[in-house]
């Protein structure tokens, strides 16, 4: 499979807040370093919030025409908080994009494996997945850092 990269698409940049800016950003704020077409301006000396980020789809996850600004949803997976599998986190990068067809899709086929956090443009926080591991996390997902305010890790 040949290796993804970001290209055109800068919906992290956007969609994540970053607190190691000079002047930080907030979630869902563009970014102004964003170089039209994609890209930054300060890549060479960007924060390392931003070096270390990757999506899921850069690593796979998903198929080719997910890229994130396409799909309107940016895929991550981040370690367990109960033992469990990996969850999958759909961060919404264009509003209604996790009711939309494929969005809806891809949530019910990572439920079917993992507990699934909804993170909405619109605000509110959803859960999918294993009933037992929902419960836990419907209590955690705002004390996990998915809600307003989210930064980039
Ligand atoms: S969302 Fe993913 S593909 Fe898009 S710019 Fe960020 S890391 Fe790259
Ligand atoms: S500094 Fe560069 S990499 Fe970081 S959010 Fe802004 S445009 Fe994206």
């Amino acid at each position: 499979m040949t290796a993804r990269s970001c290209g055109g698409c800068s919906a992290c940049c956007t969609a994540l807040g970053v607190t190691d800016l000079p002047v930080p950003k907030p979630r869902g704020v563009r970014c102004d370093h964003i170089v039209p077409g994609g890209g930054c301006s300060t890549y060479a000396s960007k924060p390392s919030s931003c070096c270390a980020y990757t999506c899921g789809w850069l690593h796979g996850v998903g198929a080719e025409d997910d890229r994130p600004d396409r799909l309107g949803i940016i895929v991550e997976t981040q370690p367990a908080l109960d033992g469990g599998a990996s969850v999958i986190v759909l961060r919404e990068c264009s509003p209604g994009a996790i009711n939309a067809s494929r969005g809806a899709g891809l949530a019910r086929t990572f439920a079917d494996r993992t507990v699934v956090l909804l993170v909405r443009m619109a605000g509110g926080i959803g859960v999918m997945g294993p009933q037992h591991r929902v419960q836990v996390y419907q209590q955690a997902a705002i004390a996990l850092g998915y809600g307003p305010g989210t930064v980039r890790k």
